[in-house]
């Protein structure tokens, strides 16, 4: 049995000796992509290439958005592949930091698959795929946020053993000053992500919530992270403390599920009824 894409970000609890199936999204329609279907009889042709693909490395299938029509309103359709009935190619991208988990690039070479993988509706996938964004950007927004609240701790913990000029560090009104910001930044990302889960549980879209709970929370994980580092001095740029993996962490965070500039792109657009892509 094929785990449902939900799985993805809650694993299934597996009996002892048994593997669970993971998958990885391929949205390549969302993101520039070069992949192709043509519909023959009983089976979905398709080649083409993606990179950036999450857990794509140990995938066993993948969900992969597909141009099927050129119908400008929609035309993507959801196709299921198999990686070992229907065969795709994988390469590993080295990163410098979020490795636990996979990225790679997935190269699709005229593979046939059946009709029946259709997920939904044919050529009708895009209200589907951006109601699905609206999920992973609070998930990753809520990573973010898990980031950042490490950082402070680190941070808050180093100021209050670390003397310097008499007394410890977290008694200088400078560093105090950064503490109160960290902790406020983390607070109010906290609160934006809360309110976009609010709405999912509620049935009700959230495009614009999730947006600016992934844009906001993300760039206060960059900045968060990096105040923890300069907390810690010359400390904090060794492998000896942690604050230097949180920030190398913290840095990816902006790009997946839509960099900062196109959630702040939606937002306006959610504003202002213009888009401006
Ligand atoms: C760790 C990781 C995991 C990922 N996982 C997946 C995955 O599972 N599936 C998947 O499909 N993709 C995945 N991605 C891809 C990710 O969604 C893209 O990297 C991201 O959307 C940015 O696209 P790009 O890299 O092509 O950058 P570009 O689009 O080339 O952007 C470069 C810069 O230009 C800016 N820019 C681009 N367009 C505009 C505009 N219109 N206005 C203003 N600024 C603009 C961007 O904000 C960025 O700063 C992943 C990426 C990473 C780093």
């Amino acid at each position: 049995s094929i785990t449902p894409c939900r799985s993805l970000l809650d694993p299934p609890t597996n009996q002892p000796g048994e593997r669970s199936k993971h998958g990885s999204i391929l949205s390549g329609n969302l993101c520039p992509s070069r992949v192709n279907s043509q519909r023959k009889s009983t089976h979905w042709i398709i080649s083409g290439e993606k990179t950036w693909i999450s857990n794509g490395a140990y995938s066993d299938f993948l969900i992969c958005l597909c141009r099927t029509s050129d119908d400008p309103r929609d035309g993507l359709t959801q196709i299921l592949i198999d990686r070992r009935e229907h065969g795709y190619e994988v390469r590993g991208i080295d990163k410098i930091a979020f490795n636990s988990q996979s990225t790679a690039q997935i190269f699709l070479d005229d593979v046939r698959v059946p009709v029946a993988n259709t997920i939904g509706e044919e050529g009708g996938a895009l209200k589907r795929t951006l109601a699905h964004f609206e999920k992973s950007r609070a998930f990753v927004a809520m990573q973010a946020v898990g980031l950042a609240r490490r950082a402070l701790e680190e941070a808050v913990a180093y100021a209050k053993g670390r003397r310097q000029h008499g007394k410890v560090i977290a008694g200088h009104q400078l560093i105090a000053a950064m503490l109160a910001e960290m902790a406020t930044q983390v607070d109010a990302a906290r609160l934006l992500v809360h309110r976009a889960a609010q709405l999912f549980d509620a049935g009700e879209r959230a495009e614009m919530e999730a947006a600016m709970a992934k844009y906001f929370a993300c760039e206060a994980a960059v900045t968060v992270a990096r105040q923890a580092v300069q907390i810690h001095g010359g400390n904090g740029v060794t492998r000896d403390f942690l604050v230097e993996k949180l920030a190398r962490e913290a840095i990816v965070c902006p790009i997946p599920e839509g960099t900062t500039q196109i959630q702040q792109l939606i937002i306006a657009r959610a504003l202002t009824g213009v888009a401006a892509f």
